[in-house]
């Protein structure tokens, strides 16, 4: 994989389009670990119904966040972390769909998925497939039985103690490590059973927040909380609390709902990009 593909020259796009169009394979090094963002598609989340909110509130200071129709772009993918001998791939995506806007909640516009499939080839094999949550969003293929992708059906499957998973899913808890170096941080609110992962690649760590995060404008705003939260109170800490590890030095974010920023750094409570990897 030489990563001369869509996620190379996308990067020559300047850096203010990416705040608001779906991502494209990225990639980051953190130590000896190498995470990189497959796209599966995107969803638009009108940002006032999103966030609960009687106007765009603080949204409108970030137009830059916005799509041509007003909403924030959320985009819908996995994550591929490979350190040394193992290999775990983090969430399975929407799956083939495409659900027109308003049909299933009013703070959604479109929501496509699909894409995955293209990038099955360098998923190839890997020792589990950890779900974050068990949201549409996150767990499409793998309902779906994971076609096209050769071997994953029968991968273990992994998901927060406290999520309405699949039958025969593993359970993580609070501090459990996944693979060496990779540990799970409960972040509850989201879902009950919401997990990210703290990876500790040697020089320097990754964390995973999952839906603890859905807009880069959550960075300055921590108070907005998704209207799917089904604790804002538990969800407010866990951001509050993902934030907090996110400004420690040294510390690499990956958030996949973040438009094409997936990859980046907390500074001065911004959200800063990081540059391509490869
Ligand atoms: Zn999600």
């Amino acid at each position: 994989m030489t990563g001369r593909d869509a996620g190379t020259v996308a990067g020559r796009v300047p850096l203010a389009g990416r705040w608001a169009r779906p991502g494209v394979r990225r990639r980051t090094t953190v130590g000896d670990v190498v995470a990189t963002y497959l796209p599966d598609g995107y969803v638009q989340l009108e940002p006032a119904r999103w966030f609960s909110l009687p106007d765009a509130g603080p949204v409108a200071e970030h137009p830059d966040l916005l799509d041509a129709h007003g909403h924030l772009v959320a985009s819908i993918g996995v994550l591929l972390l490979e350190g040394p001998g193992w290999r775990l791939l983090v969430d399975a995506g929407l799956g083939p769909a495409h659900v027109p806007a308003s049909a299933t909640h009013a703070s959604l516009g479109v929501m496509v998925g699909g894409g995955l499939v293209e990038h099955a080839g360098e998923i190839g094999a890997v020792d589990a497939v950890v779900v974050t949550h068990a949201h549409d969003d996150h767990v499409g293929w793998a309902r779906a039985g994971w076609p096209g992708f050769a071997g994953l059906a029968r991968v273990p499957h992994l998901v927060g103690a406290g999520e309405r998973a699949p039958s025969g899913w593993g359970v993580l808890r609070d501090g459990d490590e996944v693979v060496p170096g990779v540990r799970v941080l409960a972040t509850p609110g989201h879902t009950h059973g919401h997990v990210s992962l703290v990876v500790d690649g040697g020089a320097g760590r990754l964390l995973v927040a999952g839906d603890v995060l859905h807009s880069p404008v959550q960075v300055p705003h921590p108070g907005l909380g998704s209207c799917f939260d089904v604790d804002p109170g538990a969800s407010a800490r866990s951001r509050a609390r993902v934030l907090a590890e996110l400004a420690v030095p040294g510390t690499v974010g990956a958030v996949t709902h973040f438009a094409d920023v997936p990859f980046g750094v907390v500074r001065d409570g911004r959200w800063v990009p990081l540059p391509d990897g490869d």
